[in-house]
C-alpha cells in the first residue's frame, strides 16, 4: 500500500519528519499534532482534526431549530 492509499484509509503516514493523518471530516491531511489524542482508537488519535471537532462541538451547543 502506498502513502496515498494509507492516507485515504485514515492511517497515520510518515511524511518526511512528520507524522500526518487525513481528517475524515474535512478530508485535509494534517500533522498529527492537529488531532486530539484518543487512546480508544488504534491510531491513538481522533479521526477528526481539532478544527472539525471544535466546529462539531459548537454546532452541538447551538440549540436546534425545529
Ligand atoms: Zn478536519
Amino acid at each position: 500500500m502506498n502513502t496515498m492509499q494509507r492516507l485515504m484509509r485514515g492511517c497515520l503516514v510518515k511524511i518526511g519528519p512528520f507524522l500526518a493523518k487525513r481528517c475524515s471530516c474535512c478530508g485535509v491531511t494534517k500533522e498529527i499534532e492537529k488531532f486530539q489524542d484518543d487512546n480508544s482508537k488504534a491510531s491513538g488519535v481522533r479521526s477528526w482534526c481539532a478544527v472539525c471537532m471544535r466546529k462539531a462541538d459548537t454546532a452541538r451547543r447551538r440549540k436546534p431549530r425545529t
